[in-house]
């Protein structure tokens, strides 16, 4: 390593420079840590494996009911739109028959422990309880605080969002800073808000320092604890805020600005479908504001699907 003390003012400069490009933006020791020297011990002790996301350890994933009775139920697509037939051509996202591309995970034991506690957790509440006991996902030596989630637990609307940023992980709650404002807002006008009806979360519960992209591990350790959140939280829309969520959930390679504004479902372990709607992230929003006519056309869709779900169940 580098003596500090040997580097002149412009040369440490462009460290800290390279240091905040990177994502270390925060000063969280008195002393640096060597994290190629750490990486290199683990790698060594576990060497690291690439299997087919499958396989990962992760409850099952969204798939059509294996025990459903009666006839055949409507093709899950993710092209399928409210009351629109599928597209013949439409593959089902069920876990065993889709061939899905194989990620390579540096920490698969990491991943199955999370499916495995997740499973065992029977209320949102344990659930809470032992994301934030799980100290095994590297985000979580850096975040402030385990972002978990806000609003009215079993509310009819779940959001999933993508990770914390610096506001959630200072206060410890899901989309608090100027996006989660923007989305609360947007929400507010078809009448869905945190304090009454809506639910919140993110897939990462810990903000990943710097904002950089999470890894695989990381990612698919959050997932199986996702997975079990939502299957706990049965929301009867589940709405999923940005490309990454999309993509995690649904398993699928699409693009957001393919994915958003078509319905698809989301089924849960017993065969519950959830009616679910990716749509434009709010920081995508505030970047691109002319975007703002989809989302207003996806919180109609939101609107008018919901009546519907409350109009069946008020019979
Ligand atoms: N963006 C997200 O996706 N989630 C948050 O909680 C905040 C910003």
């Amino acid at each position: 390593m580098v003596d500090a003390a040997e580097l002149t003012a412009a040369e440490a400069y462009i460290l800290l420079r390279w240091q905040l490009e990177m994502g270390a933006d925060e000063a969280l020791d008195e002393s640096a840590v060597d994290r190629y020297a750490a990486t290199a011990a683990t790698a060594a002790a576990r060497p690291m494996t690439t299997i087919p996301a499958a396989a990962s350890g992760l409850p099952a994933p969204a798939g059509p009911a294996p025990r459903q009775p009666g006839p055949p139920a409507a093709p899950v697509g993710l092209n399928e739109r409210a009351g629109a037939r599928p597209a013949a051509a439409q593959p089902p996202r069920s876990g065993a028959a889709v061939a899905r591309p194989a990620v390579a995970i540096e920490s698969p034991q990491l991943v199955a422990d999370a499916a495995g506690l997740a499973a065992a957790c029977i209320t949102l509440a344990e659930l809470e309880r032992a994301i934030q006991g799980f100290d095994a996902c590297a985000l979580k030596r850096t975040a402030r605080n385990t972002v978990f989630a806000d609003g009215v637990a079993g509310a009819e609307v779940m959001i999933v969002g993508e990770a914390p940023g610096g506001d959630e992980d200072r206060l410890g709650k899901p989309f608090v800073g100027v996006s989660g404002q923007l989305l609360d807002r947007m929400f507010a006008t078809v009448g869905l808000e945190r304090t009454r009806n809506l639910y919140i979360t993110n897939i990462l519960f810990w903000r990943p320092p710097g904002n950089r992209t999470p890894t695989p591990g990381e990612s698919a350790i959050c997932l199986a604890f996702t997975r079990r959140h939502i299957e706990l939280a049965r929301p009867r829309i589940l709405v999923l805020a940005g490309g990454s969520p999309a993509k995690a959930v649904l398993e699928t390679t699409e693009g957001i600005l393919k994915l958003r504004g078509r319905w698809t479902e989301y089924v849960l372990g017993d065969g519950t479908r959830i009616p679910t709607l990716p749509t434009l992230h709010p920081a995508y929003l505030l970047r691109t504001p002319a975007a703002k006519r989809q989302s207003w056309r996806d919180l109609l869709l939101i609107q008018e699907r919901l009546e519907m779900l409350r109009g069946e169940n008020a019979v």
